[in-house]
């Protein structure tokens, strides 16, 4: 009989994982095993594998024997490595206990350190160390954090009886704070306890060690973690791991500390080290934003006035580089580091894949590309392609914010802790800025962020934070939601009472006033400041900033030429407008892949001329007002064929229902009474008699073309003489037309025959022999299913992915809003389907659809509109079927380019 394995150690003589070991051990234990195997020095311990918080929800939150049996096995060799006993009264063991799932977690359990303190082992502990302070600190700490994370005892609680202490010592720092006065504060925070929750502080150590485990695994269902899997697509079965490690002490004194450290900028991706630390403290001093950190190297401290670790410490810092050096040589990837020094001795506590913005990780995979450390292939892999899209993404204008700075609206200066340009009014909690969030943009200012505020961080265009450093949580949840973040802005003064955020003599209202923050240089202004383009789109879409001056731009070019060479499917865009043509072809699109006419028809006054010709009464009154609509619809075509000179432009004939156009209001009525010299009364009929119960499944699409096929025509013709008119000029018009909501071949050989005539009338007119293809969407499930004969009458297949979702779930787009959250909160869909494709179902229509279309066309070209082309998961699934392109909106082009090349690389 084998026995499952549910435990295994780390360090020490027994070092049984490694980094290959991420779905059982979690990462964070996984990597203290991989380090500890490196010899790099990590204090020993053990990981209880993810599958047992499975199993502990399964068997009615409860550990199994055969877990607690393994979990004290593990404990034995621990102690005999450490050469210490849990609960020793003269010489204790004490260990942490870490949460650790397979991807790092807020939300999850805080660690808990010093496990293993009571009344009796603090004695033992301040002998052997001959450090009552550090002894009486370790254990005041292990009530606090016990208490609020395994007993709910919430850590305010004990934090303000610190805060008299200090008040009435005249004391500035927790380091201040004498053995006999943590001593007095341990009984205070025991009474506390006794009273909130009618019994003692435990005093077992293996009763506190399996309450802390339990706690982990409970902390896999809160409510924060919940939101932080369902946010990040993190499977809930996937459970987290326990670390159970022994500890070492930063807190013993002046040559101990504790910090955490990233091998290269997270913010800009810069190549240098970077990170903050704390003398004489523990654990989560450096994050928790109690006292300022000190940064870690001199050239971080250059102009700070605060003391380095490297000019502190030289010696342990040497080390620290060194270690850091060489575990993102191993990773082959940017670190985030945690460590602790104990007299002078460093001991590394995690390592993990550091989280970046989307410039440093950009930034960071072409370096370690240059570098030689990575290929181009791995380091396309490597960038979120969804990323590309902040590149792209507004900056504060630079002149503006001088004005604003001259008119002292420059409130502070805090740290960059996320990059981007945020304003919004202020709000002062999660709940408000949710709440606010509906009606405008929010900056969340905040103390320091915590696990808490993570529905009001998501709502919030930008996040501000008083306290706390470039690792705060603030800072890292930012980064990773890629919001723009300031940080640690010390001058800030938020009073919760008054709903007020002051600095000096500026004072502004939550609720009321607009705060900006500039996450790329920590400034934070009083007032709205209005955006600017970002660099790459000075360069190539306003042409006001050279190539060679932006090394934003450059880097954007890079990872563009490089997926370029990778990628097999072409990425167009969606656009209606020269100017969206324009800025779609700057950022890479190879034509267009849905060029909607109806857009067309509401600018200026042709919304007049085609209202007129949808109320008119018969042919003859449509065609009347057809003909004035003609000459502009041609002029459209003929700017959008100069915009895209030589690519191809996929043109839909007029598809929304035509109720969508026409006026309801009185006024409107009135007008168009007067354009078609009819009563208002008899304008009222004609609105009321389009009225359509269900108009998404009514009379539009290709049902228009064939009950009024003048419009069409007209259309076919705008269309063909425009791309005619612009050859004259030399230009290539490379035209698509298609036919949309095509359920049965009839349909678009019907309407496919009026095309086709309208194109002979043309080219007998004007001498020519101009043809075009002409294709259809695949977007009613009838035409999936029955693509092989849909496929013998057009050129080409365009997939309009939107309506396939609605019509193949029976989902009304319009009113999907008022239920699909649920269905995603109940689970009953992992996504909403119209952002993501549902690849089961509706997917499944476009890959029968492909397959029969192209068993009778083998030449058949097919593509993609609609917005999953810009979905880099759905990207993928297109690739997969084998489609020739996907087509999106211009800001989503470079996306789709990226997860193009990344699909091609996952094939291989
Ligand atoms: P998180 O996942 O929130 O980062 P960790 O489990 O990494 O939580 O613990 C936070 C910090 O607590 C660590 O960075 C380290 O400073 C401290 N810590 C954890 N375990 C130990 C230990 N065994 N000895 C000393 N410090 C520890
Ligand atoms: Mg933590
Ligand atoms: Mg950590």
């Amino acid at each position: 009989m084998t026995m499952t394995k549910y435990v295994y150690s780390f360090g020490g003589n027994r070092n049984e994982g490694s980094a290959s070991m991420r779905n059982t051990l979690g990462g964070k234990g996984c990597n203290l095993a991989e380090m500890a195997g490196l010899n790099i020095p990590v204090p020993p311990g053990f990981t209880v594998i993810t599958d047992v918080c499975t199993l502990y929800y399964q068997e009615g939150k409860k550990l199994s024997s055969e877990v607690v049996a393994q979990v004290k096995e593990a404990l034995i060799w621990l102690e005999g490595v450490r050469g210490k006993k849990l609960g020793d009264a003269a010489n204790p063991l004490l260990v942490s206990v870490r949460s650790g799932a397979r991807v790092s977690m807020p939300g999850m359990m805080d660690t808990v350190l010093n496990l293993g303190l009571n009344d009796q082992t603090v004695e033992g502990l301040a002998k052997a160390s001959n450090n009552p302070r550090f002894a009486w600190d370790s254990y005041r700490r292990f009530i606090m954090m016990y208490s609020d994370v395994v007993l709910d005892v919430h850590k305010d609680n004990f934090e303000h009886r610190i805060e008299a202490l200090k008040a009435k010592t005249g004391k500035q720092s927790d380091t201040e704070i004498t053995a006999d006065e943590w001593k007095v504060l341990c009984g205070e925070f025991k009474a506390i306890v006794r009273e909130k929750l009618g019994h003692d502080f435990p005093q077992d150590p293996m009763e506190q060690l399996f309450g802390g485990i339990a706690a982990v695994f409970n902390s896999w269902e809160t409510e924060r973690a919940i939101i932080y899997r369902r946010m990040n697509r993190i499977p809930d079965d996937w459970g987290t791991a326990v670390n159970v490690q022994s500890m070492v002490f930063g807190n013993m004194g002046d040559d101990c500390g504790t910090g955490v450290a990233f091998t290269r900028d997270p913010g800009t991706g810069e190549p240098y080290f970077y990170g903050e630390y704390l003398i004489n403290a523990q654990g989560e001093d450096v994050v928790a934003g109690i006292r300022t950190p000190q940064p870690i190297t001199n050239f971080q401290a250059n102009g700070t006035g605060l003391q380095s670790l490297e000019d502190a410490m030289p010696e342990t810092f040497k080390e620290l580089l060194e270690t850091a050096t060489r575990l993102e040589q191993h990773f082959k990837d940017m670190q985030d580091i945690e460590f602790t020094i104990e007299q002078r001795k460093l001991y590394m506590l995690q390592t993990r894949n550091g989280k970046r913005t989307a410039m440093a990780g950009i930034r960071v995979a072409l370096d370690m590309v240059k570098e030689g450390m990575i290929d181009e292939a791995t380091a396309l892999q490597r960038i979120n392609a969804d990323d590309l899209v902040q590149l792209l993404a507004p900056i504060f204008d630079p002149k503006e914010k001088k004005a604003f700075e001259k008119a002292g609206k420059l409130m502070t200066k805090g740290l960059n802790a996320g990059p981007g340009a945020a304003t919004g009014r202020i709000a002062l909690s999660a709940e408000e800025a949710q709440e606010m969030a509906q009606s405008g943009p929010v900056v969340l200012v905040r103390l320091e962020t915590s696990p808490e505020d993570l529905a009001g961080m998501v709502a919030a265009e930008g996040i501000l934070t008083a306290r706390g450093g470039m690792t705060s949580h603030a800072a890292v949840v930012a980064r990773g939601m890629g919001k723009p973040c300031v940080c640690g802005a010390s001058t800030l003064e938020i009073d919760l009472a008054k709903a007020t955020v002051t600095v000096g003599e500026v004072c502004l209202k939550a609720g009321e006033d607009f705060i900006s923050i500039d996450g790329s240089t920590g400034e934070v202004f009083a007032g709205q400041l209005s955006a600017h383009p970002a660099e790459v789109n000075q360069v190539l879409v306003n042409k006001i900033m050279k190539a060679e001056e932006s090394e934003t731009y450059q880097r954007f070019a890079t990872i563009m030429s490089w997926a370029n060479k990778v990628r097999s499917m072409k990425v167009r865009t969606n656009a209606d407008s020269p100017h969206d043509a324009d800025v779609a072809r700057a950022f890479g699109a190879e034509g267009i892949g849905l060029c909607r006419t109806e857009h067309m028809f509401f600018e200026g006054d042709r919304i007049l001329a085609f209202r007129e010709m949808i109320l008119s009464k018969d042919a003859a009154g449509r065609k009347t007002a057809l003909a004035k609509i003609l000459p502009m619809q041609r002029s459209d075509f003929e700017g959008i064929f100069e915009a895209m000179n030589g690519l191809p432009v996929n043109i839909r004939l007029i598809d929304p229902p035509l109720h969508e156009f026409v006026p309801h209001d009185e006024k409107g009525q009135e007008e168009m009474a007067k354009v078609l010299g009819v009563s208002l009364e008899e304008v009222k009929h004609r609105v009321e008699k389009l009225h359509e119960f269900n108009p998404m499944m009514g009379h539009r699409g290709c049902r228009l073309g064939i009950t009024y096929p003048e419009i069409i025509r007209m259309q076919m013709r705008a269309i063909c003489e425009a791309a005619i008119n612009v050859a004259k000029k030399g230009i290539v018009a490379l035209p698509e037309v298609m036919v949309p909501l095509i359920g049965h071949v009839k349909e678009l050989t019907y309407t496919k025959g009026e095309m086709l005539d309208e194109l002979a009338l043309i080219n007998k007119e004007n001498g020519t022999d101009f043809s075009c293809p002409i294709g259809t969407m695949i977007e009613i499930p009838r035409a999936a299913l029955t693509a092989d004969q849909i496929a013998l009458e057009a050129d080409y297949f365009s997939f309009g992915t939107n309506d396939l979702t609605q019509m193949g779930f029976g989902f009304s787009r319009d009113d999907s809003g008022s239920f699909l959250p649920e269905y995603v909160s109940k689970k009953i869909l992992e996504d909403d389907p119209f952002q993501s494709l549902d690849q089961q179902g509706i997917g499944e229509l476009v890959r029968i659809a492909a397959e029969k279309g192209r068993a009778t066309k083998p030449e058949l070209k097919l593509g993609v509109c609609g917005e999953h082309g810009g979905d880099p998961r759905s990207v993928k699934f297109f690739h997969k079927v084998g489609l020739s392109y996907v087509s999106c909106s211009p800001y989503r082009v470079p996306v789709a380019i990226l997860a193009a090349a990344q699909a091609t690389l996952e094939d291989k």
